[in-house]
């Protein structure tokens, strides 16, 4: 009886204690499961925080990557109405924006009032402004980041038309340049109205000239065009002096020449380039050009009144069939 009894407390007492050991191992497991959902909750607060970096740096990167290509199609052009084209083409790759303008120094910003004026400034000269409407105001400042690499192309166009302007020599032909050409012909026409000399100008304009390009390419065309050149330089007296007028149109000045004296020397000139075999690249090419020429004083006492009559009088040898020399008679 006695040895039942104990029995019977023994397991009850050893009941009690499994009850006890899996109430503790229940309270321990429940505070792991409470543990692992705080660090589950930490966790995916971290994660949310990485998805939201990612995407801001991913929306950074494509941000640099447009403002990068901008840039880079930006600097291929020289010419600043080109690079206001693929800046306007290219700025809704970025933003929202209805119009943009791009605005002379002169411009009266007045009637663009609500617009984004961006000042065009380049060593303290206003060159421009660019006008941009109905951009949102979050949109605001990366328009003016836009705006100065639009800028920075600006810049460099500017920059490379002033130096074409200031040199002396063009670069392909090696002749004077336009504007140097024409500095030299003033200072011909002030001697030669001081002591009355006569001098006598010349337009000489290769013929059919968009032909060669069309047929053979621009690099066969530029390589004509410095042939050309050389030979009207080689066909001239040394006091005499030639320019790249414009495109495909030389321009000579015969110092102390008159008109007869003139078509002489342009004759020369004519025959010269017309018995010439260019060669080019694996071409041998026959070019001929058409000359027209004026006189001081005969045919004008100004440099306008000059240039319009030699113009006229290659407008004639056009006419009249290219490969040949006119005057005004
Ligand atoms: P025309 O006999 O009436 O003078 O005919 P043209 O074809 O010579 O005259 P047009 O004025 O129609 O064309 C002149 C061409 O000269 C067009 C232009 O592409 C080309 N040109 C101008 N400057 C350059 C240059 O620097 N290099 C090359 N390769 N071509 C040029
Ligand atoms: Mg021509
Ligand atoms: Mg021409």
């Amino acid at each position: 009886m006695l040895y039942l009894g104990i029995l019977i407390l023994s397991g009850l007492f050893a009941s009690l204690a499994v009850k006890k050991a899996l109430k503790e191992g229940l309270l321990k497991k429940e505070q792991r499961i409470k543990k692992l959902e705080f660090e589950y909750a930490e966790l995916n607060a971290e994660k949310s925080k990485f998805i939201g970096i990612n995407r801001g740096l991913e929306g950074s990167l494509n941000e640099t990557i447009v403002l990068y290509n901008l840039t880079k199609d930006i600097c291929k052009s020289l010419d600043e109405e080109k690079i206001f084209i693929i800046f306007k083409e290219r700025i809704n790759d970025y933003l929202k924006v209805r119009d943009c303008r791009l605005l002379a120094k002169d411009a009266d910003l007045s009637l663009y009032q609500g617009q984004v004026i961006f000042p065009l400034v380049i060593q303290q000269e206003t060159l421009g402004y660019l006008a941009a409407s109905d951009i949102l105001e979050q949109d605001q400042e990366k328009f003016r980041i836009l705006a100065q690499q639009f800028l920075i192309g600006a810049k460099r166009a500017h920059l490379y038309k002033r130096m074409q302007e200031l040199s002396i020599t063009d670069s392909l032909t090696g002749l004077f340049s336009r504007r140097h050409f024409l500095d030299r012909f003033k200072e011909e026409l002030r001697r030669s109205k001081k002591f009355k000399y006569m001098f006598s100008f010349l337009m000489v304009d290769i013929d059919k000239f968009k032909t060669f390009n069309d047929k053979y390419g621009h690099l066969t065309g530029d390589a004509i065009l410095r042939e050309v050149a050389k030979t009207v330089k080689e066909t001239i007296r040394q006091i005499d002096f030639v320019g790249r007028y414009g495109g495909e149109e030389l321009s000579v000045i015969l110092v102390e020449t008159n008109k007869e004296q003139a078509c002489f020397a342009a004759e020369r000139i004519r025959r010269a380039i017309e018995s010439k075999d260019i060669k080019v690249y694996d071409e041998e090419l026959k070019v001929t050009v058409s000359i027209g020429i004026a006189t001081f004083s005969d045919d004008g006492a100004t440099l306008d009144e000059l240039i319009e009559g030699a113009d006229k009088a290659l407008y004639m040898a056009k006419e009249a069939g290219r490969n040949r020399v006119k005057y005004l008679s």
